[in-house]
């Protein structure tokens, strides 16, 4: 049982340790195919932001934009470019200038106005210092709404275009939620900011005067989507996050979270990367079913390998030993209920004891005499001694088969007593002492060979007699006593001798 104990345990401690270390490999795993998402998303972003690069140097280079030319410049762009809503020219415009520009702008395009979100969508715009109107868009016709909208008027693109205009960097916005989008997909917009140097000025940044910005408006799903779509998982809970100046900004996810059984716990963040002056990281959450699938049978099978081996091996050795014990309880019972001795064929002590008691009673009960002789092989130690314990054996049986056939009668029992010892019952015999002299002659006679013998050179025997008497009841232990008191006395008197009570 302990062995049991013991074995299912150190298998269970295996399995687990198998277990442990499998879930440190899954983790790793897991860990690095996140990096590798999170290296791909980022490169396809940086991609997208080289074609609003591009497309500034171009803006830089024309002298006048119009609506036409800045639609032939981003239109082949926007077609190879989904991740991509919108490209859009804002110029920045003092409160004096905007009048003249709305009257301009409504030339070509019928009811425009310059816009900010009111309570009720998009409102003229209230007055302040400067604007920033979206002038031209494309592609146009999916973004109509965003046409004459003021960047100026809403905080987060207020934020990334004032620092644009600061640094003469490229700066994106926070995520946002894209206006002209119908999806509930969040954006981001970057800006690039547009100088033109006054002319016979001298090209120094210092002299150039700002005049307005370049925008780009980026899905990010989209991006996502081109970066990573074909290897993104369903079991996975893939999230892009703005985490600039230690802010926490989703700007992607890939499932709801309330999809599937996540395991948070197992969060993993891989290392952030900048886009256009802000922290972008990647995250993602495995589900559950993506650990269990990773998962090999190899703990199982160790565990439950380790625990039939122990089972088979334990129940092996407890049906030996239970085998054992009831090999051992049918021989006891055996012997028990046996009446023969197995070395001489004779009757055994347990039958003797029986017939013994059996016969006393019956010679009690109808008065007729019961004889006993008590027989023992004399220098039997020295025979064993001298010849050793089989050859014992086979004396033993020798003398057994000479005893047997001196009591012929169908009520005698010759029984082997122990050892060397025999006993003969008689029942109603009038001449006990003649028959034991019988026997002492054939034992004699048979003349067994035993040279350590010191009256003789063969096996002899002992023999001690004794009788009941038909007047007085006796008991078997008294008459077994008188046959054993005999049987000294035989021995007492120089051996190979019938005594007599
Ligand atoms: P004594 O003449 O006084 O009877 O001397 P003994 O050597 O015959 O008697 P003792 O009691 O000293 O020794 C009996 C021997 O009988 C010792 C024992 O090893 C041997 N013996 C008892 N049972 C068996 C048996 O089944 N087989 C064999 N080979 N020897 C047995
Ligand atoms: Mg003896
Ligand atoms: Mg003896």
């Amino acid at each position: 049982m302990v062995a049991l104990i013991v074995g299912v345990a150190i298998s269970l401690a295996l399995g687990r340790l198998f277990y442990v270390e499998e879930s440190r490999a899954i983790k790793l795993g897991f860990k690095s195919d996140i990096d590798q998402l999170s290296g791909s998303i980022e490169r396809e972003v940086l991609l997208n932001l080289e074609i609003l690069y591009a497309l500034k140097a171009a803006v830089g280079i024309m002298p006048e934009m119009t609506p036409a030319r800045f639609g032939t410049l981003t239109r082949n762009v926007l077609d190879r470019s989904p991740a991509i809503q919108a490209f859009a020219w804002a110029p920045l415009k003092e409160p004096d200038q905007l009048t003249d520009f709305i009257r301009k702008q409504s030339e070509d395009f019928q009811d425009f106005n310059v816009t900010e979100t009111g309570l009720e969508g998009l409102v003229p715009v209230k007055p302040r210092d400067f604007y920033v109107p979206v002038q031209y868009i494309e592609p146009l016709a999916d973004n109509r709404a965003a046409l004459g909208f003021d960047l100026a008027s809403e905080e987060s693109r207020f934020e990334a275009l004032s620092l644009a205009r600061a640094t003469g960097e490229m700066v994106a916005t926070a995520g946002i939620r894209l206006v002209q989008e119908p999806e509930d997909q969040k954006g981001f917009l970057v800006f690039a900011p547009l100088y033109k140097i006054q002319p016979g000025a001298a090209e120094s940044a210092a002299e150039a005067y700002h005049y307005g910005f370049i925008n780009g408006v980026f899905r990010v799903g989209e991006l996502v989507e081109q970066a990573v779509g074909s290897e993104l998982r369903t079991d996975l809970l893939l999230e892009v996050i703005d985490r600039t100046n230690g802010g926490e900004s989703l700007l992607y996810r890939s499932r709801k979270p309330s999809a599937q059984a996540w395991r948070f716990d197992d969060r993993y963040r891989a290392g952030e990367f900048e886009i256009a002056g802000r922290q972008w990281s990647v995250e993602a959450v495995p589900s559950a079913e993506l650990i269990s699938e990773k998962r090999g049978v190899l703990p199982v099978f160790v565990s439950s390998s380790g625990i039939i081996l122990v089972c088979v091996v334990v129940g092996y050795f407890l049906a030996g030993a239970r085998r054992n014990l009831q090999l051992s309880e049918a021989k006891a019972k055996l012997e028990r209920i046996s009446l023969t001795d197995s070395l001489t064929g004779l009757a055994n002590r347990r039958h003797f004891d029986t017939v013994l008691e059996h016969e006393i009673r019956r010679a009690n009960r109808e008065k007729t005499n019961l004889s006993l002789i008590m027989i023992d092989i004399d220098f039997f130690k020295e025979y064993n001694d001298e010849y050793g314990h089989p050859a014992g054996d086979h004396c033993l049986r020798q003398v057994a088969g000479v005893l047997r056939d001196m009591a012929k009668r169908p009520g005698d029992l010759v029984a082997r007593y122990g050892g060397e010892e025999f006993a003969i019952i008689l029942p109603d015999t009038d001449n006990p002492g003649v028959i034991a002299e019988s026997c002492r002659r054939a034992v004699l006679d048979r003349a067994i060979p035993h040279a350590l013998s010191s009256i003789a050179g063969c096996v002899t025997i002992s023999l001690g007699v004794a009788m009941t008497c038909e007047a007085t009841e006796v008991t078997a232990e008294e008459l077994v006593d008188k046959a054993d008191t005999a049987l000294y006395g035989a021995k007492d008197a120089g051996r190979n001798r019938v005594c007599r009570s």
